[in-house]
């Protein structure tokens, strides 16, 4: 899915993720680079792209489609380790972290929270 850019909004972090072949090894892996969105400017916006000095970037380059509001639940870093969640860093065996902040695992935890809230719910109307 990519990146409107008339959704672009400034202070908004966004993922750029690159399928690359990694270092020596013909291993395909994943990179994903933070970018946060500075403002908009027209046509154009102002971006730090892993923490650098930020620059403008035209509508175009948000439309590629490895430019994303969330990078997959789990990442190949090509490193032979397994998938992992880009926040976490949890293998994607072990799950995520209690608190980790990838949009799938905070979707999980709300989930959880209201199947928590009913359950405990009933069991209140059960007590007489
Ligand atoms: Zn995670």
């Amino acid at each position: 899915m990519t990146v409107k850019f008339e959704t672009l909004k400034a202070g908004e972090v966004l993922y750029d993720c690159h399928n690359e072949l990694l270092g020596n090894t013909m291993c395909r892996g994943m990179s994903v680079w933070t970018i946060v969105v500075k403002s908009i400017d027209g046509n154009a916006a102002w971006v730090s792209w892993n923490g650098n000095p930020d620059r403008r970037e035209s509508r175009h380059y948000f439309e590629q489609s490895r430019i994303r509001r969330a990078p997959p639940e789990w990442v190949n870093n090509g490193l032979g380790s397994g998938r992992r969640c880009h926040f976490c860093r949890e293998k994607q065996d072990n799950g995520h972290s209690s608190d980790c902040r990838h949009p799938k695992a905070i979707r999980v935890r709300e989930l959880e929270a209201k199947a928590n809230g009913k359950a405990k719910g009933s069991t209140t109307n059960a007590t007489p």
